[in-house]
């Protein structure tokens, strides 16, 4: 069969992609490896600003989050509240939010097979042919397989992002003693004993918590010492992990950097497999779903215009670098320098919490790293126009230690 746009892979990213094709009137057909309402470790938490996309409904919303907390190793847990609705976020499994978009994206007319792995692709001529269980042709193909098709990437020679792993697990508890253990917060863990990248989290659901940490070699093991973390571990005893397609733990990898040529032609690759997460808290699920929307804002494009070349479509990746790199991951970029790898993650976060407190404008940069309520560009330069007061908090020997990154990040 022969479709005007294939999109392999339904996660956010795929799914976004499908919608607004099909809505320009395409024959988009979607290819999904995994069952409907399949489970995916995610821990589910996102801004808002998704809603720039789709709304997100109660229900597919498992918990709106109005604050966070921070945790290092040397002060007491750090508290804040959201201040406005532009910093609210949202909890969810992406059992249901994946389904929900894929939904939308059926509903306005793309096609959606689910259980269909896609094993090779080719580039015929004019043509892409798409090989699984069975075949089909379109002039564009979107690979929205996240990590998990690294191998169509190389077969087809685009570069597969650099990539770190999460272990996770979702215990289960009843709604109420989550709102008192939790609250409606994202609990961050910024702990270089948890593992030597040093990020963990706590995010609550309904009746949920996701527990995870994430690292470049990062075991079982790293993961069962956090579950006995003091805070934690007070936080479930006697809770049981829930068990999706019988596994209780579950890991895989995330991007660690964008790619720099995701295209080719009849080609465009977005999300997680072009490496759009942001690595300062990992965070992915926006991001795959703004590269999903360019790529198909180029898709329609090229239909008019009957053209799938490589220089067609590198319009796809200057909207990228625009719209997600030059204000957002550039600067992530810096940040995730100072913060991974200074050896001194906990004593920014501390230093940066203490400023905050008598400083409203560094307090709501803050808040933003985690809602997204300023782009990364805003606090970058919030952050760097306090970098005396950083030092002066971090005191000589760190900012010493610091002073290189520093310069390494300018370099970014
Ligand atoms: C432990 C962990 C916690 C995370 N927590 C958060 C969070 O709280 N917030 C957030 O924003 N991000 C989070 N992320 C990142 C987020 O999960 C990803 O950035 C996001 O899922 C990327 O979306 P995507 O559409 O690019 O890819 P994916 O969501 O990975 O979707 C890709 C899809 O492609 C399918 N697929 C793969 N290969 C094939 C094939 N050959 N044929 C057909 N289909 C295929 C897969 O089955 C999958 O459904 C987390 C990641 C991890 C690992």
């Amino acid at each position: 069969m022969t479709y005007d746009l294939i999109i392999v892979g339904g996660g956010p990213g795929g799914a976004t992609a499908a919608k607004f094709a099909a809505k320009k009137g395409a024959k988009v057909l979607l290819l999904e490896a995994g069952k409907e309402g399949r489970y995916k470790c995610c821990a589910g938490g996102i801004p808002v600003s998704n809603e720039e996309f789709t709304p997100i409904p109660s229900g597919v919303d498992e918990r709106e989050i109005t604050g966070g907390v921070l945790v290092t190793p040397e002060k007491e847990p750090m508290d804040f509240d959201t201040t406005g609705e532009k910093d609210k976020g949202f909890c969810m499994f992406r059992t249901d939010f994946d389904k929900y978009l894929l939904d939308i994206a059926h509903n306005v007319g793309a096609e959606v097979t689910y259980g269909f792995r896609v094993k090779n692709i080719e580039i015929k001529g004019e043509e892409v042919v798409v090989k699984g269980p069975q075949e089909f042709r379109s002039n564009c193909v979107i690979l929205a397989t996240g990590l998990g098709g690294a191998h169509l990437q190389r077969h087809l020679g685009i570069e597969v992002p650099p990539m770190i792993n999460g272990i996770q697990a979702e215990f289960a508890m009843p709604e109420s003693d989550i709102t008192e253990k939790f609250g409606d917060r994202i609990w961050e863990f910024f702990d270089r004993s948890i593992s030597e990248h040093g990020i963990a989290w706590a995010f609550p659901k309904r009746e949920a918590v996701s527990i995870g940490i994430l690292g470049q070699s990062i075991k079982m093991r790293h993961f069962e010492a956090f579950l006995h973390y003091p805070l934690i571990k007070e936080k479930l005893v006697g809770r049981k992990m829930r068990i999706f397609e019988s596994r209780k733990i579950w890991a895989a990898p995330i991007p660690d950097r964008i790619i720099s040529k995701p295209y080719r032609e009849h080609v465009m690759v977005i999300g997680d497999a072009c490496g759009t997460a942001d690595p300062i808290l990992y965070e992915g699920i926006y991001q795959a779903r703004l590269s999903g929307k360019l790529a198909a804002e180029i898709f329609c494009k090229a239909y008019e215009e009957e053209d799938f070349g490589e220089l067609s479509l590198a319009r796809y990746h200057k909207l990228l670098l625009k719209h997600l790199f030059e204000e957002e991951l550039r600067y992530s970029y810096k940040i995730h320098t100072l913060l991974y790898h200074s050896r001194l993650l906990e004593k920014i976060i501390d230093a940066a919490y203490s400023i905050a407190q008598e400083d409203p404008e560094m307090r709501q940069a803050m808040i933003a790293m985690f809602t997204r309520s300023q782009t990364r560009k805003q606090i970058w330069k919030v952050m760097l126009s306090r970098k005396r007061k950083l030092m002066k908090y971090l005191g000589l020997s760190n900012s010493v230690r610091l002073i290189p990154c520093l310069f390494r990040a300018y370099r970014i």
